[in-house]
Protein backbone atom coordinates (compact mmCIF):
# COMPACT_ATOMS: atom_id res chain seq x y z
CA UNK A 1 0.00 0.00 0.00
CA UNK A 2 2.81 2.37 1.08
CA UNK A 3 5.21 4.08 -1.65
CA UNK A 4 8.53 4.77 -0.03
CA UNK A 5 8.85 8.61 0.32
CA UNK A 6 11.81 8.75 -2.65
CA UNK A 7 8.88 8.13 -5.41
CA UNK A 8 6.89 10.60 -7.07
CA UNK A 9 4.91 12.64 -4.48
CA UNK A 10 1.29 12.62 -5.04
CA UNK A 11 1.34 16.15 -3.48
CA UNK A 12 4.04 18.47 -1.69
CA UNK A 13 3.24 21.35 0.39
CA UNK A 14 4.87 23.64 2.77
CA UNK A 15 4.63 25.90 5.71
CA UNK A 16 3.95 29.91 5.14
CA UNK A 17 7.95 30.94 4.36
CA UNK A 18 8.96 27.61 2.89
CA UNK A 19 11.70 26.77 5.31
CA UNK A 20 9.55 23.48 5.72
CA UNK A 21 8.60 21.50 2.53
CA UNK A 22 7.05 17.92 3.00
CA UNK A 23 6.35 15.48 0.44
CA UNK A 24 3.16 13.39 0.41
CA UNK A 25 4.16 9.99 -1.95
CA UNK A 26 0.30 8.73 -1.46
CA UNK A 27 -3.18 9.23 -0.86
CA UNK A 28 -3.96 10.28 3.11
CA UNK A 29 -6.11 7.94 4.91
CA UNK A 30 -8.74 10.04 6.19
CA UNK A 31 -9.85 13.68 5.75
CA UNK A 32 -11.19 15.28 9.21
CA UNK A 33 -12.18 18.39 10.77
CA UNK A 34 -11.60 18.84 14.70
CA UNK A 35 -13.63 21.66 16.36
CA UNK A 36 -11.34 20.91 19.49
CA UNK A 37 -10.72 23.96 21.33
CA UNK A 38 -6.94 23.01 21.34
CA UNK A 39 -7.14 22.83 17.55
CA UNK A 40 -8.97 26.20 17.75
CA UNK A 41 -5.64 27.52 20.15
CA UNK A 42 -3.14 25.86 18.28
CA UNK A 43 -4.43 26.90 14.55
CA UNK A 44 -5.70 30.34 15.35
CA UNK A 45 -8.81 29.32 13.24
CA UNK A 46 -12.21 27.94 13.68
CA UNK A 47 -11.33 24.83 13.49
CA UNK A 48 -8.41 22.41 12.17
CA UNK A 49 -8.48 20.41 8.89
CA UNK A 50 -6.34 17.64 8.58
CA UNK A 51 -5.15 14.85 6.46
CA UNK A 52 -4.38 11.55 8.10
CA UNK A 53 -1.13 9.18 6.67
CA UNK A 54 1.32 7.75 8.77
CA UNK A 55 4.42 8.41 9.88
CA UNK A 56 6.09 6.39 7.34
CA UNK A 57 4.48 8.35 4.02
CA UNK A 58 5.14 11.54 4.86
CA UNK A 59 8.82 13.13 4.01
CA UNK A 60 9.42 15.96 5.49
CA UNK A 61 12.42 18.39 4.35
CA UNK A 62 13.46 21.16 7.12
CA UNK A 63 16.99 21.09 6.15
CA UNK A 64 17.07 24.74 8.27
CA UNK A 65 16.00 22.83 11.44
CA UNK A 66 13.30 24.99 11.66
CA UNK A 67 10.51 22.36 13.16
CA UNK A 68 9.73 22.44 16.63
CA UNK A 69 7.17 19.88 18.65
CA UNK A 70 4.59 21.46 20.87
CA UNK A 71 3.53 18.82 23.54
CA UNK A 72 0.20 19.11 23.65
CA UNK A 73 -0.86 17.20 27.04
CA UNK A 74 -4.68 18.81 27.14
CA UNK A 75 -6.46 17.22 24.81
CA UNK A 76 -10.18 16.15 24.59
CA UNK A 77 -9.52 12.83 23.52
CA UNK A 78 -6.80 12.74 26.77
CA UNK A 79 -4.23 11.17 24.29
CA UNK A 80 -0.94 13.69 23.93
CA UNK A 81 -0.58 15.10 20.84
CA UNK A 82 2.85 16.76 19.49
CA UNK A 83 2.28 19.88 17.21
CA UNK A 84 4.55 20.55 15.33
CA UNK A 85 4.91 24.47 13.65
CA UNK A 86 7.36 26.13 12.22
CA UNK A 87 9.56 28.68 14.15
CA UNK A 88 10.51 30.75 11.49
CA UNK A 89 6.83 31.61 9.90
CA UNK A 90 4.75 29.93 13.05
CA UNK A 91 2.64 27.75 10.37
CA UNK A 92 0.89 24.79 12.04
CA UNK A 93 2.35 21.98 10.07
CA UNK A 94 1.60 18.45 11.59
CA UNK A 95 0.37 16.34 14.44
CA UNK A 96 1.59 13.27 15.76
CA UNK A 97 -0.70 11.48 18.54
CA UNK A 98 0.55 9.50 21.22
CA UNK A 99 -0.21 5.65 20.05
CA UNK A 100 -2.31 3.47 22.82
CA UNK A 101 0.82 1.12 23.88
CA UNK A 102 -1.96 -2.14 23.38
CA UNK A 103 -1.56 -1.08 19.58
CA UNK A 104 1.26 -2.03 18.42
CA UNK A 105 1.16 -1.15 14.19
CA UNK A 106 0.23 2.62 16.04
CA UNK A 107 3.58 1.89 17.58
CA UNK A 108 5.80 1.13 15.01
CA UNK A 109 4.00 3.35 12.68
CA UNK A 110 1.88 6.10 14.30
CA UNK A 111 -0.65 8.25 12.44
CA UNK A 112 0.58 11.70 11.13
CA UNK A 113 -0.89 14.25 11.06
CA UNK A 114 -0.92 16.88 7.91
CA UNK A 115 -2.78 20.45 7.80
CA UNK A 116 -4.71 20.79 4.59
CA UNK A 117 -4.02 24.38 4.51
CA UNK A 118 -0.58 23.30 3.99
CA UNK A 119 -0.81 21.21 1.22
CA UNK A 120 0.48 22.98 -2.19
CA UNK A 121 -2.58 22.07 -4.46
CA UNK A 122 -5.50 21.42 -2.23
CA UNK A 123 -7.35 24.99 -3.48
CA UNK A 124 -7.57 23.61 -6.78
CA UNK A 125 -11.47 23.21 -7.47
CA UNK A 126 -10.75 19.09 -7.76
CA UNK A 127 -12.57 18.36 -4.93
CA UNK A 128 -9.35 16.58 -3.57
CA UNK A 129 -9.08 14.99 -0.21
CA UNK A 130 -12.51 16.65 0.98
CA UNK A 131 -13.12 15.81 4.41
CA UNK A 132 -15.79 13.28 5.05
CA UNK A 133 -16.05 13.16 9.21
CA UNK A 134 -15.66 16.15 11.85
CA UNK A 135 -15.32 16.12 15.68
CA UNK A 136 -15.79 17.14 18.73
CA UNK A 137 -18.82 19.52 17.47
CA UNK A 138 -20.39 19.58 21.37
CA UNK A 139 -19.20 22.52 22.30
CA UNK A 140 -16.87 24.07 20.22
CA UNK A 141 -18.12 24.03 16.63
CA UNK A 142 -18.63 27.63 15.79
CA UNK A 143 -22.53 28.19 15.94
CA UNK A 144 -22.20 30.11 12.16
CA UNK A 145 -21.34 27.30 10.52
CA UNK A 146 -23.58 25.14 8.53
CA UNK A 147 -24.86 22.43 11.46
CA UNK A 148 -24.76 19.63 8.21
CA UNK A 149 -22.24 19.82 6.00
CA UNK A 150 -22.56 17.38 2.69
CA UNK A 151 -20.76 14.35 2.94
CA UNK A 152 -19.40 14.82 6.10
CA UNK A 153 -20.10 12.47 9.12
CA UNK A 154 -20.55 14.84 12.59
CA UNK A 155 -19.43 13.44 16.18
CA UNK A 156 -19.99 15.18 18.89
CA UNK A 157 -17.26 13.53 21.16
CA UNK A 158 -14.14 11.29 20.25
CA UNK A 159 -14.52 9.02 17.20
CA UNK A 160 -12.64 6.74 15.34
CA UNK A 161 -11.25 7.33 12.67
CA UNK A 162 -12.66 5.72 9.56
CA UNK A 163 -10.33 5.16 6.50
CA UNK A 164 -11.83 6.97 3.25
CA UNK A 165 -9.21 7.28 0.86
ZN1 LIG B 1 7.98 28.64 7.84
ZN1 LIG C 1 -8.76 18.93 17.71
Amino acid sequence: MNSPPSSTPVSTGSCQCGDIRFELPTEPFASVICHCNNCQKSGGSAFASNLFFRQSQVKVLDPKDRIKWYEDNTTTSKRPILRGFCTTCGSKLFGRPTPPPHHTSLVNDPFFLVSSGAVDDIHLKTGKWLPTMEGFCDPWKRTWLPKKLDGIESFAKPFKIKAKF
